[in-house]
């Protein structure tokens, strides 16, 4: 079963160091991430997965890496100066500061219904570039990869060779003055972005739209978001952005957020290349473009058949790693009970768990919505117990919790069942798994052991491209839970037989079977495998 929270989430990136909060020691920075050390592996596969999907496995793209700072320009021209705003709204009675068209009219701090008539609050980060901070100086942290593509429109066609249809892919960073940052990483203000500009004929474009829809559902299908999980919002006309025809958001089943949005597939036309044109009176757009008087080029392709320079239309794929990261964080998460706990134990926790909600219940100093959200939550454990005790460390972990004394007396009773009956998985992709392979001595104080392991993990990493580590802090089914928390599809354990003949154990993350082959051979066996 899926996560059902996203404190589930939460709280396995803290505890196994996928993501930490920016400058913690400083007291953070609000939307503002760091990715832990399996984080970066996590987030590097999903690009890996997402570049070799769409740049090397088509013969139709090219990829690109613009820079961040970009000529303002650029933004005037893409229309971001005058309307990548989001509607700002203050609470008059708290002084709190939102987004007009998240709140439905009551300021959710404070409750009260006083608030500012919206007013347009432009997402763009501001800086400097060069010693003289004036009005010459100005530029824009991007907030989108996008730009960086149409402007190197020109550069790319001149130096590959293209024809129609053809498109360019980027990576890279991305940055939004969010009004209320929030949701973890669904809502930063620094992040990445995955986007595609595909360049099409005239006419053509809906065919490409519908056949990007069906490409990009095969991808997150790749890396573990089924079909079914994911709804496709047709935007209808009133909500699209002048320049888009039709867009389609692919919208994921979010825990704790429901459907929210994790990639925009748009059909552009000829908005972006035409505003980003001089000439552009010859050049027959069909979008509103901004009118340009700076442009030094025409974005136009030359089509030897009409023998004519025409502005290609555009549709653009474009999802935020972030979200993915999450979506496919939660697709994968597990609590799996290995064995039913005896009746007795489930009735000690249920016990427990009962005499905590009360006690939530009863406690004057919560917020009443600290307290809402606690018994809420308690109590759907408490319905769904035994499949459901493993989330009481994360009630433990919601705000208002380490107020309750006998908090730690649920603790203390439902930890032992947790550790002996249940276990955290996470049912990753092998492609996408932080480390593909961890190898195990059976003993960690056994000389020959230990050797086999360390030479063990080393054949099996030298040469491939995933991660493979090596451990012995532990007994063996520690380690296994442990791999199995982050993913790990394959764990080697070297033990005494492997002395003898030369064979290991291998297990399987998912079913937890073992199979014993030649240690020569696990390399090939965990790379056949995705
Ligand atoms: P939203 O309506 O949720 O603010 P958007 O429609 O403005 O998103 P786009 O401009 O279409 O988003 O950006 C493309 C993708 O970039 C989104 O589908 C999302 O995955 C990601 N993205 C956009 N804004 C953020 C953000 N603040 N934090 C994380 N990811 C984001």
């Amino acid at each position: 079963m899926p996560a059902t929270t996203l404190d589930q989430l939460v709280s396995l990136c803290k505890r196994r160091g996928f993501v930490f909060p920016s400058s913690e020691i400083y007291g953070g920075l609000q939307g503002v991430f760091d990715w832990g050390p399996l984080g970066v592996e996590l987030k590097n596969n999903i690009i890996s997965s997402w570049w070799r999907t769409n740049v090397y496995e088509r013969d139709d793209m090219e990829g690109l890496d613009a820079a961040i700072l970009m000529n303002r320009l650029t933004w005037r021209y893409s229309g971001h100066e005058e309307t990548f705003n989001d509607p700002l709204v203050d609470c008059r009675d708290c002084k709190s500061r939102w987004r007009a068209d998240h709140i439905k009219g009551r300021c959710p701090n404070c409750g009260s219904t006083n608030l500012t008539e919206p007013r347009p609050f432009n997402m763009m980060f501001k800086t400097a570039v060069g010693p003289v901070a004036d009005a010459d100086s100005f530029a824009y942290l991007r907030p989108e990869t996008a730009q960086g593509i149409f402007v190197n429109f020109g550069n790319v066609l001149a130096t590959s060779n293209r024809k129609l249809p053809f498109g360019i892919a980027q990576v890279g960073k991305a940055f939004r003055n969010e009004i209320n940052p929030r949701n973890f990483l669904f809502r930063v203000r620094e992040f990445e972005q995955m986007e595609i500009e595909y360049f099409v004929m005239p006419g053509t474009e809906d065919e490409w739209h519908q056949r990007w829809l069906e490409d990009r559902l095969a991808w997150w299908e790749s890396i573990g978001i089924p079909r079914a999980r994911i709804k496709i919002y047709d935007v209808p006309p009133d909500e699209l952005a002048h320049y888009s025809k039709r867009t389609f958001d692919l919208m994921y089943d979010y825990p704790t957020l429901g459907y929210e949005e994790v990639e925009g597939i748009a059909s552009r036309t000829d908005y972006d290349l035409g505003s980003h044109s001089r000439d552009q009176e010859t050049l027959n757009l069909t979008a509103r473009a901004n009118p340009n008087r700076d442009s030094t080029a025409r974005l136009t392709y030359y089509d030897p058949e009409s023998r004519r320079h025409i502005v290609p239309f555009v549709i653009e794929p474009s999802a935020g790693v972030g979200r993915c990261f999450l979506a496919v964080l939660a697709e994968a998460y597990d609590e799996q009970m290995v064995k039913a706990p005896p009746s007795e134990r489930v009735r000690a926790v249920a016990d427990a768990l009962e005499a905590f909600l009360k006690s939530v219940g009863r406690n004057e100093k919560l917020a009443s919505e600290t307290r809402d959200a606690l018994v809420e939550r308690g109590q759907a454990i408490l319905r769904g117990l035994p499949e459901t005790m493993p989330q009481i460390e994360t009630l433990l972990a919601m705000p208002g919790a380490d107020q309750i004394d006998i908090g730690k007396k649920l603790r203390g009773q439902a930890q032992g069942p947790i550790d002996e009956y249940f276990r955290t998985v996470l049912h990753l992709k092998p492609h996408l798994a932080p480390i593909r392979v961890a190898v195990f001595p059976l003993k960690r104080n056994h000389e020959g052991l230990v050797a086999m392991a360390r030479e063990l993990r080393t054949a099996i990493q030298s040469g491939s491209f995933f991660r493979t580590v090596y451990d012995d802090t532990g007994a063996i089914g520690k380690l296994y839970r442990r791999q199995d928390e982050i993913g790990t599809p394959y764990c080697v354990t070297v033990d005494f037989q492997s002395l003898e003949d030369g064979t290991v154990t291998v297990r399987d993350r998912d079913t937890m079977q073992q199979v014993r082959i030649p240690a020569s051979e696990v390399r090939a066996y965990v790379t056949g495998r995705g």
